[in-house]
């Protein structure tokens, strides 16, 4: 016999009821027992209206109306028309039977456990008759059977136990004498030894499978679902997760225990001794292979299967100076909880004793600490323990395996991945199988925990970065551009999977989780939300992916100050504003710190030089032990294409609107031509080499008049350069005189900053420097006559962002 198992959205409407009828037909066995669930929803349906009735709201009967109309209907489409009247006949008085049991709760406004059971039973009863009616009516050699003439139990309501001697007599006797070729068979419902209607527990139906799979000894169990198999984690939730091929009955039981729902856990119990392979397969993607479950089936070899969680935990924790002295305090701990039936999903106890940490259900928390607390009321009175504590709202997360036991190292692994990505973890507890390792975390992290392990433990090949990314302007449009152009490389070459989840100029932003189209990301943002940098981090923050990165492309002091905010959520910045870095020292060094503390990188390599690798080259001289003695530089692009074009055939107006239209100077240009800016690279540059070294303490020399310096407008900026040109012309002659060039020169020595123009002489490196150029010439102990160059082009829109997009990638090494 092969036993098949058809979960409530396999069989949710008729087409898919049609897909199962396929699959039932091309099944191929003597016998086939086919165990379905009720049509998808209807079971909450049930709940939910029986809660109604038993809170007296009228409501109960649009409900119980809904699910009426679920069942007519889907006979209506399904069955020939000659044929129906039989079958709705029947369903209809199973209705009607339904409905006066709703109308006891309603009147007496209550609903017993005995009768929840009787009631949610219908949705299994109906689906299971309705699709035997239709298997007979498509000529199939087809019966229905009801599952509470088999499978026997306790009372336990709501989830009730087997007595798998009577069941398995029953079964035996029952398929032994029936000659038909398929039976359907309803999930999830028994009776007990009295007749009374119970049930198996939510998800119950895989186990009403299993049990008639062990019962019959039959060939396979096959699980057809919604997903193509177990996956190594909840796919809906890890969109990388992958279906596992192979696994042990040991290893799924666990990661069912732990939350994977696709199988419900008490499934695998019945037909482990009788080594029954189980396969989990999809209804929609038939031809999928699925996952194969059985005994010592370890696949590849590899030590973590499967991740999978459970929500809803609230952590119970017993301490107290008193706890060592007295004797058996657990197994009283322990005992409380269970004569209440509240189940403990994990322990935990520090090896000093005192304490001992348990994980249960949200559901159950309000009783377990009124019992806990009672039955220790001696000793809490006398203070020797303290009342219980209680955290609610946490998650366990769980790492699966059959080989993890030999390996070292994957709880470390474990808990640096998730430190790494700011997840907190509350309790730690280790099978004494070694089968799992599993944490306790908060719920809002649940969704980045399971991605950031599943990257860790099975896509250790490619790593995904989340971006936001602010201001998109010059640079900021060409660095999406570029990213666009460079993700499929990426992807295959540097295993760096590059999204682009949040995008926000200063009108509009636009969140997509799943990562914007960089083809029209245009688009999208003109038709994004109003533009909030506020509420623009609340969104980073509350998406909490794991490898975010935020990116400031923006020259807005206030969006500088943004950047700790971001940083001790653990999102890395990059940034090509310089205003962070040359504001005063103890702020710098703050975002250096808080970098460090949250484990999130914060780079600025396009702070000095645009895209040339400065800081960079910087960064690894200090590491590497060696000390700056000097640094000269020209770190102006706008300043020096300024220069580099002017003489006495132009106007130093035109060559500095000519910069600007060509994207060489800031959106103000007198931070260019001020010497601000050069103040603000010079000062990072010494910052970086170890100097405490403030703005203020850096001598410029300005070139350009005082009026010129304190205009409030472009316009008015410019048309000073125009009412001064014979200033800037005398200038130049001079140095032409001088056989000399113009250069802005910035120098760091001593202690001691200072930038100006300076006539530079043939001969000198920085003579030769063209168009927008940088130079930075570093003295360094190492480098002590002969100096480090780093030269090219130091502005511009395009060497920018791949400045930007260094650091970014500089972040996915990592
Ligand atoms: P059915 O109604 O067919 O019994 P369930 O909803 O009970 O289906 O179980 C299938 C669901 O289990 C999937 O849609 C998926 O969301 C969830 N799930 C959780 N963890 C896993 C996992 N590790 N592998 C596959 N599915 C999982
Ligand atoms: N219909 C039941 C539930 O939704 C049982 C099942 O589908 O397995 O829990
Ligand atoms: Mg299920």
């Amino acid at each position: 016999m092969k036993v098949l198992k058809f979960g409530g959205t396999s069989v949710a409407n008729p087409e898919n009821i049609n897909r199962v009828k396929v699959i039932v037909q091309n099944v191929g066995s003597k016998k086939v027992a086919v165990v379905v669930s009720a049509f998808g929803g209807i079971t909450d349906l049930l709940l939910n209206t029986a809660s109604l009735a038993a809170n007296q709201n009228l409501k109960y009967k649009e409900s119980l109306a809904e699910i009426e109309n679920r069942h007519i209907s889907t006979i209506k489409e399904l069955i020939p028309v000659q044929k129906q009247s039989g079958i709705l006949s029947k369903v209809k008085s199973d209705l009607n039977v339904l409905e006066t049991l709703l109308e006891g709760a309603f009147l007496i406004g209550e609903i017993t456990p005995k009768l929840s059971d009787k009631i949610v039973s219908y949705g299994e009863l109906l689906s299971s008759f309705i699709i035997s009616e239709f298997f007979k009516a498509e000529g199939l050699d087809a019966t229905f059977k009801d599952s509470r003439e088999l499978i026997v139990t306790d009372e336990n309501y709501g989830k009730a136990a087997v007595d798998f001697k009577k069941t398995n007599q029953q079964c035996n006797a029952f398929f032994e004498a029936d000659k038909h070729q398929t039976f359907i068979l309803p999930g999830f419902v028994a009776s007990s030894s009295a007749g009374n209607s119970t049930t198996l527990g939510r998800g119950g139906s895989d186990y009403t499978a299993a049990i008639i799979a062990a019962a019959e000894n039959a060939d396979i169990l096959e699980i057809w679902t919604d997903v193509s198999g177990m996956y190594t984690a909840n796919p809906k939730l890890v969109k990388q997760a992958k279906c596992v091929a192979n696994i042990s009955y040991e290893e799924a039981m666990e990661l069912s225990h732990f939350g994977a729902k696709v199988l419900y856990p008490p499934t695998i119990q019945p037909i482990l001794n009788k080594e029954i392979p189980i396969v989990v397969k999809n209804t929609f993607h038939p031809e999928d292979p699925g996952t194969y479950i059985a005994k010592n089936n370890h696949g590849n070899g590899k030590t973590v299967r499967g991740i999978s969680h459970v929500g809803n935990i609230s952590l119970l924790s017993l301490e107290g100076p008193g706890m060592i002295g007295i004797p058996g305090i657990s197994k009283r701990f322990f005992e409380t909880l269970s004569f209440e039936d509240i189940s403990v999903v994990l322990i935990t106890q520090a090896s000093s004793e005192h304490s001992i940490c348990v994980g249960i259900s949200d559901d159950d928390v309000e009783k377990a600490v009124a019992v806990v607390n009672e039955s220790f009321n001696y000793e809490v009175a006398s203070g020797k323990i303290k009342p219980v504590i209680v955290e609610k709202e946490l998650a366990i997360i769980a790492l699966v395996g059959d080989n993890m036991k030999s390996h070292q190292g994957l709880s470390g692994k474990m808990f640096s991945t998730l430190g790494k990505n700011n997840v907190n973890i509350r309790a730690i507890a280790q099978g004494a199988s070694e089968r799992n390792i599993s944490a306790v975390i908060k719920k809002e992290d649940v969704k980045k925990a399971l991605n950031s392990l599943h990257e860790a433990f099975f896509e250790e090949n490619i790593k995904q970065l989340n971006l936001y990314v602010m201001g998109v302007g010059n640079v900021g449009s060409k660095f999406l551009g570029q990213i666009q152009q460079q993700n499929a490389y990426l992807k295959e070459e540097l295993k760096l999977n590059i999204r682009v989840i949040g995008i926000s100029n200063s009108r509009t932003m636009v969140f997509d989780e799943n990562g914007i189209n960089l083809n029209n990301w245009q688009t999208a943002l003109a038709n994004g939300e109003k533009a909030d940098k506020s509420q623009f981090y609340e969104k980073v923050k509350s998406l909490n992916f794991r490898n975010s990165v935020f990116v400031d492309n923006t020259a807005s002091e206030e969006v500088s100050q943004s950047y700790p905010d971001y940083l001790k959520n653990s999102i890395s910045v990059v940034t090509c504003n310089k205003i962070a870095c040359s504001s005063n020292y103890d702020y710098y060094k703050d975002l250096k710190q808080l970098a460090k503390k949250y484990n999130a990188p914060f780079l600025f390599e396009t702070n000095v030089g645009a895209g040339l690798p400065i800081i960079d080259t910087l960064k690894h001289l200090i590491a590497s032990g060696d000390k700056v003695k000097k640094i000269q530089a020209v770190l102006s692009g706008s300043l020096n294409f300024v220069f580099n074009n002017f003489d006495d055939s132009t106007t130093f107006h035109d060559v500095v609107k000519q910069a600007q239209k060509e994207g060489y100077t800031e959106p103000d240009p007198t931070i260019d031509l001020s010497g601000i800016d050069v103040m603000r690279k010079i000062l990072i540059l010494a910052r970086e080499s170890g100097n405490q070294l403030d703005i203020e303490q850096i001598e410029n020399e300005a070139f350009l008049p005082k009026e010129s310096l304190e205009t409030n407008s472009n316009e008015a900026f410019f048309e000073s350069l125009v009412k001064y040109e014979t200033d800037f012309q005398k200038i130049y002659k001079e140095a032409s005189e001088a056989d000399s060039k113009l250069k802005y020169v910035a120098q760091f020595g001593d202690g001691k900053a200072k930038v100006g123009l300076q006539k530079i002489p043939k001969g000198h490196d920085f003579y030769n420097l063209e168009g927008s150029d940088n130079i930075v010439l570093f003295f360094t102990e190492r480098y002590p006559n002969q100096p480090l160059i780093i030269k090219g082009a130091g502005a511009g829109a395009e060497v920018t962002a791949s400045g930007i997009f260094a650091d970014i990638i500089r972040i996915g090494n990592f």
